[in-house]
């Protein structure tokens, strides 16, 4: 959304293909370390995002995903294919950011929208008064438990590590509500249920027992990976599988550029996409006026 507005700012014709608005910024319960907002919810953050590129003059293709990427005419040319069709470009803006990781264990594809959610903005509030289970003890996972306490009645957290791996002052907000239990040494195994969760199967590596706890819902927060398949055979990735750029953003492609969590810039935060993409899209520029 950044490299967007700073784009239709520089007057470039520009077109900005979008599927899901907000990304991850949505799964964010709370954000205080944006500068200029104390403490906003992601969702909250997003819409006035939205609302501020919708203020440009810029051509947007919501709820569509692209495809395909593919370089034409030596290269000088971009095509990026949705489902309705070709798009094509001097230059390119890569800012696909990152997936939520999965277990990779059995049944949990199948569960999925059935109990098993990554994101506790859009799902929490289904688990009124139900148990939950966050899988995952870091900064992401406990941000998770906590937003659910508004809503379920009992929240388990499980950590494969023997320790929680949170951020301290989060460690002490958890531990302040009697309805979070903390499960550590768990390695999650299996989940149980027919058509929807009903429980959850997991090793105690403290004992190599294995245990089951009833739940309704399991939220799973176990990190996530680069989002990089669009371009995987056209720039060089690192071995994360993230996009590798220079200080001005660009790929190993010359008119590919790319911006925020898809690619291996350190630290992956809102205000770094942010200016990152924001960069980005004055170093296209720079490039298209290049050829000119
Ligand atoms: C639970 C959680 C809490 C967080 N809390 C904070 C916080 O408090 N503070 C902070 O600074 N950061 C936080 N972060 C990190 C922050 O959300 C990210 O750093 C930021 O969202 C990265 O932005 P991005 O634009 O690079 O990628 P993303 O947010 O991942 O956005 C990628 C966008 O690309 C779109 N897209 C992907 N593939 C395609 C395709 N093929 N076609 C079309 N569109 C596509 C997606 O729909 C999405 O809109 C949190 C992350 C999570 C998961």
């Amino acid at each position: 959304m950044s490299a967007g507005i700073y784009a239709a700012r520089k007057k470039l014709k520009t077109l900005l293909i979008v599927k899901d608005w907000g990304g991850q910024l949505i799964s964010a319960p709370w954000v205080e370390n944006y500068p200029g907002f104390e403490s906003i919810s992601g969702m909250n953050l997003s819409n006035k995002l939205v609302e501020h590129l919708k203020k440009n003059e810029i051509d947007i293709k919501e709820d569509l995903r692209i495809k395909e990427i593919k370089l034409e005419q030596g290269g000088r040319i971009i095509r990026t294919r949705g489902e309705n069709g070709d798009f094509r470009a001097k230059a390119a803006i890569i800012a696909t950011g990152r997936i939520p990781k999965k277990l990779g264990i059995s049944n949990e594809e199948k569960f999925i929208g059935r109990g098993i959610s990554y994101c506790a903005t859009c799902d929490g509030p289904i688990f009124q008064d139900k148990t939950v289970a966050v899988v995952g003890g870091a900064n992401a996972g406990l941000g998770i438990a906590l937003e659910l306490t508004a809503y379920a009645s009992k929240i388990y957290i499980l950590e494969f590590l023997p320790q929680l791996n949170a951020d301290e002052y989060l460690q002490e907000k958890v531990k302040k509500f009697s309805k979070i239990k903390i499960i550590t040494n768990a390695l999650v195994k299996e989940f149980k249920g027919d058509q929807f969760v009903k429980g959850l199967v997991y090793q105690d590596n403290s004992s190599d027992k294995i245990k089951e706890i009833a739940v309704d819902g399991v939220f799973v927060a176990i990190g996530s990976n680069a989002n990089f398949s669009l371009v995987k055979n056209v720039v060089e990735l690192n071995k994360q599988g993230e996009i590798k750029i220079d200080s001005k953003n660009r790929t190993s492609q010359p008119n590919i550029f790319a911006a925020g969590d898809v690619t291996d810039v350190s630290h992956k935060q809102i205000v770094i996409a942010a200016g990152e993409g924001a960069k980005a899209a004055l170093n296209a520029y720079d490039y298209i006026k290049g050829l000119e």
